[in-house]
């Protein structure tokens, strides 16, 4: 057979049209097979302290119940990396067999003693022999090797104690925890994450030690998605074993946005099959972090079996780094502009105004006004069900071109075409029309679309396989340089609202990371019929998922982003309690990025690029940053809330909340 020869740029996966899973080694984790052909597991973190036994068994257990097929507990220092002998202990007498992980940050002390006892240790690179202080360090190639001999003597005895008791190890680089030494090399960057795991991963292979698993985590999903695929980039070049990944998405928050977010970036990777166990990351409880990582996983049981897409020969596409595809701007789309929102809501006969408010509209009948949220989309479609009333602002609505053609005043609406109905009609807007076609039409769409600067596609797909089917659309218009904007639509059949959330994460998502896509459509075309109310909810659901998608691949901006960890034993305050009370003070602050970090150990590098960081610094105590910088120490928590904000007025970015 003819060996397989990729498209340059392609080698991070096996391929970017058929779904499959990039084969990796096995690693076993007690009972637990990580990598090869195993199924992709499902892990999480505890976030009781690992000093109460009790309690962690308590949690490990509803953990377990809820679909965690691997625990991590955190070791931040002897007395607990001990203690994990006592939990383990008392999960066994009480039937359960799950694997345990052990997270050392800073304590290499700490870890030796948890590989002695648990399933794998979790080490970070950034800070395993190293202190972060946050200074940029001139290092000749001589004083960088003498700093890599001195990892390799703090980390040697920690591989041997794995090799003896059979312990598997996880190499975790997390974008916010880079080394100095790393930093001052290659910067905050995906190839900075990735050699930090690589200096690591050395070691072990010289010592013949491969029971390893890698993750790149970020808060950033794009930083998160480029670092794997570079990761699996470099082993392939540096003829390293093909390593399992763990994939996660760090300080993703909670809800709908740390929902949306970790599947950005989880769903992305597992659309080209890279991804051997995935850990979700919420400020929640932790048993309600394995369903949504379950249902991340689930979606490719069966993916196999999806309808072909035709081979990329030539890909156009950079997977490490972010570039925007080129488009031309049609009205407000497209360019330099934001992607736009599109709701469809051509479902409900005579909509009233009272029931824009579902898309971020509201109505204020006294004053006679319109006012708008954050989240108040740009376009919505009404199919046959046109607008009754005069339409907000900031507001646009699209109408079947059937419908369209026959309006007396056709300026203020935009018309949809089929592309059967774009080639015959003589009629289009002056300004703005769309077109739909599925993936499959893309040829034909281009030679009908080709110099015309008046039309938006409208982008959609019937392939299980929909994320590549689509990109493999936009491979051909960037290779027919047709750069007419493209608004990506997706449509599912009934299904809980936590899917929606994921699945369009994963399908449109996957896309913007890459740069594609200049708007979002969540349609109800493929939905069943149901009562206004229900429907009315479901468009509110697709409002709002739509702005989330958009944001988590940092495409644009509508709400505050809450950069907040998962918490674990290390944890100083109750983080819900703590970042429900910041989001309902600060939720208004569009753009804005607020880290909110349980322990100051990990807390200052892990909120990566926030403007503002509320840290836990001690019991009771707060310590406030703006950017990396402490701007007050220790600040009694009843009043730390007061005093970010009194730090965001200061810095300019204050705006009081409007009432709407
Ligand atoms: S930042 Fe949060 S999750 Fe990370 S170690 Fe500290 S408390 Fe634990």
């Amino acid at each position: 057979m003819e060996p397989l020869i990729k498209p340059l740029n392609s080698n991070y996966c096996n391929s970017l049209t058929s779904y499959s899973r990039r084969k990796t080694i096995p690693v076993k984790i007690g009972d637990v097979i990580i990598g090869g052909d195993n199924p992709i597991v499902v892990q999480s973190m505890t976030t009781v302290d690992t000093m109460d036994t009790k309690g962690s068994v308590e949690q490990c257990i509803r953990m377990i119940q809820s679909g965690c097929e691997l625990i991590r507990i955190t070791a931040p220092s002897i007395k607990e990396a001990e203690n994990l002998r006592n939990i383990k202990a008392e999960l066994r007498k009480l039937g359960y067999h799950t694997p345990l992980v052990a997270d050392i940050h800073f304590t290499p002390n700490a870890a030796e003693i948890a590989a002695g006892i648990v399933e794998k240790v979790r080490i970070n690179p950034g800070n395993y022999a190293d202190k972060k202080k946050f200074e940029v360090i001139e290092y000749t190639d001589a004083s960088y090797q003498e700093e890599l001999e001195r990892i390799r003597e703090r980390f040697l005895p920690l591989i041997k104690i794995c090799k003896e008791n059979g312990t598997a190890m996880r190499i975790g680089t997390n974008h916010g925890s880079l080394s100095d030494r790393i930093m001052s090399r290659y910067g905050d960057t995906p190839l900075g994450m990735v050699e930090s795991a690589l200096e690591f991963l050395r070691i072990c292979a010289d010592e013949n030690y491969h029971e390893i698993v890698i993750s790149m985590k970020s808060s950033n999903t794009q930083v998160m998605v480029q670092a794997y695929r570079l990761l699996v980039q470099k082993l392939d070049e540096g003829g390293f074993k093909p390593y399992p990944l763990h994939l996660g998405v760090t300080e993703a928050g909670e809800a709908e946005d740390g929902r949306i977010k970790s599947a950005v970036g989880i769903g992305t990777l597992l659309e080209d099959g890279l991804g051997d166990t995935v850990r979700v990351s919420l400020t929640e409880d932790p048993e309600f972090e394995a369903p949504v990582a379950r249902a991340l996983i689930d979606r490719y049981t069966k993916r196999n079996a999806h309808a072909s897409i035709a081979e990329i020969s030539d890909y156009p596409i950079n997977p490490f780094e972010y570039t925007k595809r080129k488009s031309w701007e049609v009205f407000n789309f497209g360019d330099h502009n934001v992607p736009r929102v599109i709701t469809d809501i051509s479902r409900i006969d005579r909509i009233t105004e009272k029931e824009m408010k579902a898309v971020g509209h509201f109505y204020l009948p006294e004053l006679d006004k319109w006012k708008m949220n954050d989240q108040g989309c740009d376009f919505v479609y009404s199919g046959i069900n046109p607008i009754p009333f005069m339409l907000p602002n900031g507001m646009k609505e699209i109408q079947n071109a059937s419908v369209w053609m026959h309006l007396k005043d056709q300026k203020n609406k935009f018309p949809l075409f089929s592309l059967d109905e774009f080639n015959v009609f003589q009629t289009f807007h002056s300004e703005l029309n769309f077109l739909e076609i599925t993936d499959l039409q893309i040829d034909e769409a281009i030679q009908a679309v080709r110099d015309r600067k008046d039309t938006v596609l409208i982008l959609k797909t019937e392939n299980t396989h929909a994320m590549p089917a689509l990109r493999r659309a936009f491979v051909k218009l960037i290779q027919a340089d047709c750069q007419i904007p493209v608004t990506v639509k997706v449509s599912y059949p009934d299904q809980a609202a936590d899917q929606t959330m994921l699945y369009a994460a994963t399908d449109v998502g996957g896309l913007l990371v890459d740069g594609l896509g200049d708007g979002i459509m969540l349609s109800l075309e493929k939905e069943g019929f149901h009562s206004r109310e229900n429907v009315i909810e479901q468009i509110k659901l697709h409002n709002s998922v739509g702005f989330g998608v958009l944001q988590a691949a940092r495409t644009r901006m509508s709400k505050t982003e809450y950069i907040s960890c998962p918490s674990c034993g290390r944890t100083l305050f109750d983080l819900q309690e703590t970042t429900a009370m910041i989001r309902k003070r600060t939720d208004h602050l569009k753009g804005v990025k607020i880290g909110i970090m349980g322990c100051i150990v990990n807390g200052p590098g892990e909120m990566a690029d926030a403007d503002y960081g509320y840290v836990g610094s001690g019991k009771g105590k707060i310590t406030l940053y703006k950017g990396k910088e402490v701007v007050k120490r220790s600040v009694p928590s009843e009043k730390a809330v007061d005093e970010l904000i009194n730090i965001i007025r200061e810095d300019g970015m204050w705006i009081e909340q409007e009432t709407i």
